[in-house]
């Protein structure tokens, strides 16, 4: 679960290309950086994956079936918005236990999973309190918290720490990066920030002009830069 293969994958607004051409192979369980300039495209890339934007052309996989034409909700991924997006009414608990309601799953089931995931989250005191009774970094675990119940393929997170202080920014990070060691379940994380990007990730994906310019380990990029744009980017000697 959470291999998502892109074969040729483009994208045009109009007649602006805004991924000429796309080939991607995120494997199983990878933390994967998207990072680049605002504006080169990596939005639009993970709102094609998530099934927010339809392909112009190309094929998506996950987890080897073609999910080209499948709509979010049937992707088996969770998108998790910098915005937090939660509801402001309803207790921390509701808002995580939300998709799971909405699924139709059982009162007693749906508790189970709520603890879980606030256990998780270092949430399990403030799951009776309200949205604007939380710091800026519980909203965002409690976003997460609603992705974890869903027990997705994958997170995408999409600069998820961009509204946080920068000391926040730092613990959020490592909180991030510990769920994943957890829960071992994919994540494909957009940001502009290459030290996001060289602490976070397996493996990361250098995008200019939404093209891929190079993929490889923070390390390989470092060391071995493709071209003067990653070298630039990444900071490596060069
Ligand atoms: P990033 O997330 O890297 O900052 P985006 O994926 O948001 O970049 O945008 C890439 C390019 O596509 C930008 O030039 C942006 O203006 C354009 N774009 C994104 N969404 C749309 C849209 N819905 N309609 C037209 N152009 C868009
Ligand atoms: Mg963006």
């Amino acid at each position: 679960m959470g291999k998502i293969v892109l074969k040729k994958v483009r994208k045009s607004f109009g007649d602006v290309h805004v991924i000429p051409s796309v080939d991607l192979t995120i494997e199983n369980g990878e933390f994967v950086v998207f990072v680049g300039p605002s504006g080169c495209g990596k939005s639009t890339l993970l709102r094609l994956i998530a099934g927010l934007e339809d392909t112009s052309s190309g094929i998506i996989e996950i987890d080897g079936k073609d999910a080209t034409a499948l709509p979010p909700a049937k992707r088996g991924l969770a998108m998790v918005f910098q915005s937090y997006a939660l509801y402001p009414h309803m207790s921390v608990r509701k808002n995580i236990a939300f998709p799971l309601k909405m699924a139709g799953m059982d009162q007693a089931a749906i508790d189970k999973k709520v603890e879980g995931a606030a256990k998780v989250l270092n949430l399990t005191g403030y799951l009776e309190r309200r949205p604007g009774q939380l710091s800026g970094g519980q909203r965002q675990r409690v976003a997460i918290g609603r992705a974890i119940v869903r027990e997705p393929a994958a997170f995408l997170f999409d600069e998820p720490l961009s509204n946080l202080d920068a000391a926040l920014r730092g613990n959020m990070r490592l909180e991030i990066t510990e769920l994943h060691q957890n829960l071992k379940t994919t994540m494909i994380y957009v940001t502009h920030d290459q030290v996001e990007a060289m602490t976070m990730a397996d493996k990361i994906v250098v995008l200019q002009a939404g093209n891929i310019e190079q993929v490889g380990s923070p390390l390989e990029l470092y060391n071995h830069p493709a071209n003067v744009f990653v070298a630039g980017f990444i900071g490596s000697p060069r």
